[in-house]
């Protein structure tokens, strides 16, 4: 897919080259593959395929970003300091679509949103959002036990989808007994959670 020049000037062939520059062959194959996958959800549901194939193309840019460039942007840039308590699991994301502005000349807040909120979600997501937090986790090379459940979930609807990997993913970090990070809770009680 070549993207339109509103939302990315580069050619694909420069982006491709850009992206693949800050990435191991794995993690460059993985992107290409959520891109695939995001095109083809956003097909079936009626989403933007151009800002679809394009948050999930650059949607983990920046994970192999060192700590102490994360760092050092959290301070230059002034966002939130409690991000500096925070890891690459948070910062690839959220501080990623910082440099994903910078580095690519991604401008549209859409795009950028799908690729803060790609890793613990949000209470609020946009159908984009849902698609690239979905795209991610049922793409192709993805193998856990529950992901072909993870992929019927997905393909009932989105919401069904993000609803399958938040409780999925939720039991797979307590099982593991790792830090939960604040928004993740946020983004369970939002999406699995009873009302009641
Ligand atoms: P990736 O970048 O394609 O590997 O996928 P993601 O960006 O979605 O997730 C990165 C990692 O963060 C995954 O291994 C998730 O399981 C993990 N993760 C997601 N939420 C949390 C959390 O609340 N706490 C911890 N410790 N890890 C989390
Ligand atoms: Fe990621
Ligand atoms: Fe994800
Ligand atoms: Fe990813």
């Amino acid at each position: 897919v070549e993207y339109a020049p509103q939302l990315v000037a580069l050619s694909r062939t420069e982006l491709l080259a850009k992206i693949s520059a800050q990435l191991s062959a794995g993690r460059f194959a993985h992107v290409q593959r959520v891109e695939q996958t995001a095109i083809e959800l956003a097909q079936k549901y009626g989403v933007d395929v151009q800002r679809a194939g394009l948050a999930g193309l650059v949607h983990d840019y920046a994970k192999q970003r060192s700590d102490s460039e994360f760092k050092q942007i959290i301070r230059q840039q002034q966002f939130d300091p409690d991000l500096l308590t925070a890891n690459n699991g948070i910062w690839h994301g959220v501080v990623g679509a910082y440099l994903i502005e910078r580095e690519l000349g991604i401008h549209d807040q859409q795009i950028l949103n799908a690729v803060r909120r790609h890793t613990v979600g949000a209470v609020e997501m946009t159908d984009l959002d849902q698609l690239i937090f979905v795209a991610d986790f049922i793409e192709p090379g993805r193998d856990f036990p529950g992901v072909d459940q993870a992929r019927a979930a997905a393909a009932e609807s989105l919401i069904a989808g993000v609803r399958f990997e938040v409780s999925h993913t939720l039991k797979f970090l307590l099982a593991k007994q790792v830090k939960i990070y604040p928004k993740t809770i946020d983004t369970y009680n939002a999406w699995v959670a009873q009302k009641k």
